[in-house]
């Protein structure tokens, strides 16, 4: 059995996090040297994977983005400004998939082929736009219920290439990995989990869930990576908001190795979500 792990990573600076949408925080700061950290960790593993990139953040990193398609990484979009799918209108959100995929295609001179919603917001009506604004897969399906702002989105009419990867029609729909446990999914996909949870416990989930998988997809967020201190916006959210956002960002990176390492052990090979759709349309 092929085994594929895409370690994906939606590029985003910390004041797009939902949390800071009610705050109109000061954007002077950034964390998005995380992006850094990460790419050079994915450069000592020789990993190649896909980037959701938010397109108005293509100019300032145009650079970077050309530099990591040169090395082999993929170039998806991420929306044009985090604006939640699902809080647009069917045709608001139809510009977003077309400007967000024109500015990104400008920018890198590539074609952008792949879309991960804002927050994992989406529905059927919506997914059928991402099809029509001429991407070739989505991949903005978790299924986990235990977060508020995540949509639900039914591919039960798509065929299963594996499980976590559907098509219809040429057009692809990726999962990111959950694990049940208890009657409840954990996200081992996770970069959020991986940073707060310890390895102790993160380690065996991981572990159960590759170990009965062909497919894991990891997502993670720059600000998770970057050694920055947290921005002075932070101080103004709720307790349990500013842990979440903030904990844990010192070990991630370690543990981001250890999760290399074990997914290799497994014999999992690294892979861009593009080349995935390639794969199977030559095996169809
Ligand atoms: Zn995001």
């Amino acid at each position: 059995m092929n085994r594929y792990a895409v370690l994906s990573m939606d590029v985003e600076d910390w004041y797009h996090l939902d949390y800071f949408s009610g705050l109109s925080p000061e954007r002077s700061s950034s964390l998005l040297d995380g992006l850094d950290v990460y790419l050079s960790l994915l450069e000592r593993h020789s990993i190649r994977t896909t980037f959701f990139v938010l397109s108005e953040l293509a100019e300032r990193l145009g650079g970077t983005l050309r530099a990591m398609a040169a090395a082999g990484h993929e170039i998806a979009s991420h929306g044009v400004a985090h604006k939640r799918p699902l809080k647009m209108t069917i045709d608001e959100f139809a510009d977003d998939l077309r400007q967000s995929r024109a500015t990104l295609e400008d920018v890198v001179q590539r074609s952008v082929e792949g879309f991960r919603a804002p927050c994992f917001s989406m529905d059927r009506p919506r997914l059928e736009e991402v099809r029509n604004a001429g991407y070739t897969y989505d991949s903005s399906r978790i299924d986990f219920t235990g977060h508020r702002l995540y949509g639900s989105l039914d591919v039960a009419d798509f065929d299963a290439v594996s499980p976590g990867h559907s098509v219809q029609q040429g057009f692809h729909e990726f999962e990111v990995s959950t694990l049940p446990v208890l009657g409840k999914r954990l996200p081992v996909s996770a970069g959020g989990y991986l940073r707060i949870a310890p390895w102790a416990i993160m380690r065996p989930l991981i572990q159960t869930y590759v170990r009965s998988s062909p497919l894991y997809v990891l997502y993670i967020h720059p600000f998770e990576l970057s050694p920055r201190p947290l921005p002075a916006a932070a101080a103004k959210l709720f307790f349990p908001q500013r842990l979440r956002f903030g904990l844990g960002r010192a070990g991630v990176a370690r543990k981001l190795e250890k999760l290399v390492r074990l997914l290799k052990h497994d014999g999992f090979s690294f892979v861009t979500f593009r080349d995935l759709c390639q794969q199977s349309m030559g095996q169809a």
